[in-house]
């Protein structure tokens, strides 16, 4: 994949602006500061392509990405944002439960945890609807860096107990900072496009 390729599609806040297009979807979803972002950026090389939004969670908008005409990545704004009013986060959880219940494009959600902490009730919420759906999750525990490599497994059987985790899934330990987990997030993602 050329990953010099890249461009925003379109922002669209429902179904009546999702492209019109057959590219496979990619959707990522995570609480707001997990570091999506960041593993966006990561994965396509670039130091801005993905931006956190300065007012996390008013932005009610899915990013579609169009990675070199093969696959488009859905940025899902963040949830869990302590700040957000009772209605936004209807109409984020409205927005978010129309894509991924409708979407004939979408392949796999990339699910981003923090892998310091235990999962959120956002976060097993979340788990739980997808497999409620039987949607393919890709796991993600983000910033690896700031745990000692030595307490990975405690840390990633902590969020497997939390999440009732699929087996089935795939289960990626990663850092934006050093670069771990980055070829095995690509293979991940590639084996759904
Ligand atoms: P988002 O809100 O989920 O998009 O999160 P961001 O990607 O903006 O990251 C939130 C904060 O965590 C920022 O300060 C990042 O620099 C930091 N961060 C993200 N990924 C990592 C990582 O792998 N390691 C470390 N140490 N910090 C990270």
């Amino acid at each position: 994949m050329n990953l010099n390729n890249l461009r925003l599609t379109v922002s669209a806040p429902s179904s009546k602006q999702y492209p019109e297009s057959d590219l496979p979807e990619i959707a990522l979803a995570g609480r707001s500061n997990v570091g999506k972002s960041s593993f966006i950026n990561t994965l396509l090389n670039r130091k801005n392509f993905a931006r956190t939004s300065a007012n996390p969670g008013k932005t009610q908008l899915l990013n579609f990405y169009n990675i070199d005409e093969t696959v488009h990545f859905v940025d899902v704004p963040g949830y869990g944002y302590a700040r957000v009013s009772k209605g936004e986060r209807e109409k984020w959880g409205k927005m978010i439960e129309e894509y991924l219940t409708t979407r004939e494009n979408l392949r796999a959600v990339v699910s981003l945890v923090d892998i310091r902490h235990e999962p959120s009730e956002d976060d097993c919420m979340m788990y739980e609807f997808l497999k409620y759906y039987h949607i393919p999750v890709i796991l993600v525990a983000t910033k690896s860096d700031k745990v000692p490599r030595g307490k990975w497994n405690r840390q990633e059987s902590i969020i497997r107990k939390a999440l009732k985790f699929d087996s089935t899934d795939d289960f990626i330990i990663f850092s934006s900072t050093d670069k771990t987990g980055l070829d095995e997030a690509w293979r991940a993602i590639e084996k759904f496009i």
